[in-house]
């Protein structure tokens, strides 16, 4: 039945295999020389499979546990430096026709402020945005293809790429819509975007169905297969996800990399994101309704995970979680934080009004993008709002060259470099922008290329005077 390289959902996600995997798990966490072997695996930076990274996560030793701490956080330094890439999501409307029980657009709740953006609101929200700093979105709308059809997607996505504000530009537009057809994600290709992004919810076929009664996302199969249509409609980089608290995490856990698996074996690439969210109060949502809720333990452990198994994703996290809860992730693995989010229809230009009403969950971190991005560098980090991947050409397996040769500090540092300085120019507090000076001049001497360095040093130079939008 397990069949990795079938189209199958049934197959390439086997429930028997996940039970067989999972009670391997529970026989083995136990043996140490077995989890040695599997850690010694991890070291090479091959990555792990899903049985072996199962009986890490089964395993409750709590020295293995500290030795996976600091090699999932080693593999990171190795493969994406001390960049954290910097996002936004911009939720287009609320209407939406699925039942998901965790989520408050569900067709049922009436009281919910039902909101749909038209294209001079979009320009609104865009340019509240930029005027923050941010270049990189991702954009959110509910089912819905009466209110929210594909073409009200696409001339979003248009409209947005379109919008020039002083320095502002929006240079790589993520999407999170529902699993649709193949020749709807090639007119998403076709329209620039990034990443395609879609939560499996839960990998679980009998939980998935009771979670989603109704509505087009009921279909498991359909949006279980939903990455092989956007692959065959020519978008190469995807963003798997679970929504944690759902199902049990080890069986999510299991079910998210045999997905990954697939993905590779069959496309040659696998996921560009792996995202962790975790179900988080709402408007008509208590996740405490949810018997499956996971703790911060396990969820760090689950990252750093995730990150020792597929070296070459990224791995994102929301501000769903806590700064206290992002600070202890973050050396795990992470490569991809959102700052300053809004979850509601209209909330970036409007943010004194209550948006509450149409907001689709509860943000843990509130801080404004000018207090993460400090924060980020007093931790030392290097944020970064380099978009240049995609537009470069540098997708899907190309991406993935670059980080399996290691040759991000050549490319992806300077890049980062570069568009913090934009950010120190242009948007930056005076003690966010004189640590980001002291951090850019420190961290251009770790590129490894001299020529490199000398160029990335003048671009910097004459990005003081103006010029924006350099890249490697
Ligand atoms: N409608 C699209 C879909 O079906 O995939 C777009 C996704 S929705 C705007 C983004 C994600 O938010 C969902 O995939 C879900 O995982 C997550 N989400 C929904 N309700 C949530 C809640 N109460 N807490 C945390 N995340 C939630």
């Amino acid at each position: 039945m397990y069949n990795v390289n079938s189209f199958r959902a049934e197959e390439f996600i086997s429930d028997e295999e996940i039970r067989e995997t999972l009670e391997y798990a529970d026989k083995n966490c136990d043996n140490m020389e077995l989890v040695d072997a599997i850690i010694e695996k991890a070291r090479q930076r091959k990555g792990l499979n899903h049985r072996e990274a199962s009986v890490l996560l089964a395993c409750q030793n709590e020295e293995k546990i500290k030795e996976i701490y600091v090699l999932a956080n080693q593999i990171k330094n190795d493969f994406y430096g001390n960049r954290i890439v910097i996002f936004a999501p911009l939720y287009l409307s609320n209407y939406c026709v699925n039942g998901c029980l965790y989520c408050p657009y569900h067709l049922k709740n009436k009281h919910i402020a039902r909101k749909k953006l038209t294209q001079e609101e979009i320009v609104r929200e865009v340019t509240a945005l930029q005027d923050m700093g941010h270049k990189r979105l991702a954009i959110e709308a509910g089912e819905d293809p009466v209110n929210n059809p594909i073409e009200y997607i696409l001339e979003s996505i248009q409209t947005i790429y379109g919008i020039q504000h002083k320095n502002g530009a929006i240079r790589r537009v993520n999407v999170n819509i529902a699993a649709t057809t193949v020749e709807n994600y090639r007119k998403l290709h076709d329209a620039g975007i990034g990443t395609y992004i879609l939560f499996q919810e839960t990998y679980h076929k009998e939980s998935y169905e009771r979670l989603h009664p109704t509505g087009p996302k009921h279909d498991y199969a359909y949006h279980t297969e939903a990455m092989d249509r956007a692959m065959a409609g020519g978008i190469d980089d995807v963003g798997l996800g679970v929504l944690f608290g759902l199902e049990l995490y080890r069986y999510e856990f299991a079910g998210l990399l045999m997905h990954a698996e697939h993905l590779e074996a069959v496309h040659g690439v696998g996921p560009h994101t792996i995202s962790v969210p975790r179900v988080k109060p709402a408007d008509d949502i208590n996740p405490d309704d949810f018997d499956n809720g996971i703790s911060d333990d396990i969820f760090a452990k689950i990252c750093a995970l995730i990150r020792i198994s597929v070296p070459y994703t990224g791995m994102i996290i929301s501000t769903r979680e806590s700064q206290e809860l992002r600070e202890r992730v973050l050396p795990l693995g992470v490569s991809q934080i959102s700052g300053a989010s809004r979850t509601s229809v209209g909330g970036y230009a409007q943010p004194s009004q209550d948006n509450s009403t149409s907001e689709q969950f509860d943000v843990s971190d509130k801080r404004s993008l000018d207090e993460v991005i400090n924060w980020l560098i007093r931790l030392g980090f290097v944020p970064s709002f380099c978009t240049a991947c995609y537009r470069e050409g540098r997708t899907g397996d190309r991406f993935m060259t670059l980080c399996k040769n290691m040759q991000i500090l050549n490319c992806c540092h300077p890049n980062a470099l570069m568009t913090l300085k934009e950010y120190m120019e242009d948007y930056a507090s005076e003690d966010t922008k004189r640590l980001g000076m002291e951090l850019i001049a420190r961290e251009l001497e770790k590129i490894p290329n001299p020529k490199v360095k000398e160029r990335a040093a003048q671009n910097i130079r004459e990005i003081e005077h103006g010029v924006r939008d350099f890249r490697f």
